[in-house]
């Protein structure tokens, strides 16, 4: 088997799980608790925070521990908007997940917010001068996504953070997908609240952290014994923060530099050699891993099945959109016609592809699109 599908989610690192297992067995303490089970307990969650923090170039006060991606983007979103909000405007994008969208379609059924959802170009950037429209003197939050998981196209944060902050909004950014692949440090970046989530760099399910800027006010979405400063009641995950702490390490540490060539080889053999396949996302701003196309003339889901009865596993998209046959949102913001869209496949590579592995695949690709297109004829 070979598994191209780590944007949907890892296994654990050997590494990883013996990190946690002490505090999974007999350090299984408490960190409220007083005395010395719980004080270990709460070492430990404070080593995982700042060895995070030192990933992120923040301080450690800055990390919240959440339950994963969802969480954190409710969280950022909600939490920020209705802390102290300028007013009731949000700035985002069409192409972001949905726990982004729905978080924000929640501030607008429940809360009063408008919502300015930009669009994005063919590539699937958005458009600088839109992001500097688009806010107005009651936005209370921009939040744009790093990088997409469905295409893999990297958002200029860095840049959409200096018109936010030019007019004075705080700026949110999804970084699960681009956490382990790209640059995470947010003074560079500049975004005053970042998501990350544990499954998509070697480190359990369950298991997330979000940055938010110590003099940004959060409103809580937990409530209860007051954990992580109040801002997310709930006994900690002390062993899956060790986890994400161990993960966010190796996975930055062992960055690798040859994955975008196994990706652009992926990409060139399959353009190659597949009639009908077309490249999504941006073709150089896009996620180390990613290489996603459109096979024209057949259904992504047929094309999967396909590709599975030959050993590899990929994505038609995003996992994260379980059960849904709607064509994706990202490729429709992107312009693609719906039926093309329908044939959408997403290979995602986390640990490189040996010469004769992309063979395997290449040549698997273009027998399970030719079956599928015979079918449809
Ligand atoms: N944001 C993005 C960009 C994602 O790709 C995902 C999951 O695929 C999430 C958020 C949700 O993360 P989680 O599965 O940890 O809730």
């Amino acid at each position: 088997m070979i598994y191209l599908d780590s944007a949907a989610t890892t296994a654990v690192r050997r590494d990883v799980l013996e990190a946690m297992w002490p505090y999974l067995t007999g350090d299984f303490g408490n960190p409220s608790s007083h005395h010395g089970l719980g004080e270990s307990a709460a070492a430990a969650l404070a080593d995982a925070r700042g060895r995070i923090a030192a990933v992120l170039g923040c301080r450690a006060s800055e990390v919240v521990f959440t339950s994963g991606g969802t969480e954190g983007d409710n969280l950022a979103i909600k939490g920020i908007a209705l802390a102290s909000p300028r007013g009731r405007h949000i700035v985002t994008t069409t192409i972001e997940h949905q726990a982004v969208l729905e978080a924000c379609d929640y501030l607008v059924r429940f809360h009063g917010f408008e919502v300015a959802r930009l669009g994005v170009d063919a590539d699937g950037l958005v458009d600088l001068d839109e992001v500097a429209e688009a806010i107005r003197p009651d936005t209370t939050l921009v939040t744009v996504m790093y990088a997409n998981n469905e295409v893999g196209s990297i958002q200029p944060i860095g840049q959409i953070v200096a018109i936010a902050h030019e007019l004075g909004v705080p700026v949110h950014t999804d970084a699960v997908q681009a956490a382990g692949a790209l640059d995470l440090d947010v003074t560079r970046l500049g975004v005053d609240a970042m998501t990350i989530s544990g499954h998509k760099l070697g480190a359990p399910k369950g298991v997330g952290a979000l940055f938010v800027r110590g003099r940004i006010p959060l409103e809580p979405l937990m409530h209860g014994g007051g954990q992580e400063r109040g801002r997310r009641s709930g006994t900690e995950n002390v062993a899956g923060a060790v986890g994400l702490a161990t993960a966010l390490e190796l996975a930055t540490r062992a960055i690798d530099p040859s994955l975008v060539q196994t990706r652009d080889r992926l990409i060139a053999a399959v353009l190659g050699t597949v009639p009908g396949a077309r490249l999504t996302g941006h073709p150089s701003a896009r996620l180390p891993g990613n290489a996603s196309f459109t096979f024209a003339g057949t259904s992504g889901e047929a094309v999967l099945l396909e590709l599975e009865r030959r050993g590899i596993l990929c994505s038609s998209g995003s996992a994260c959109a379980a059960g849904s046959d709607e064509p994706s949102h990202v490729l429709l913001a992107m312009g693609l016609d719906p039926a093309l869209a329908q044939t959408a496949v997403r290979f995602t590579i986390a640990d490189g592809l040996s010469p004769a592995e992309l063979d395997e695949v290449t040549d698997a690709v273009r027998d399970s699109v030719a079956a599928v297109q015979q079918l449809t004829w």
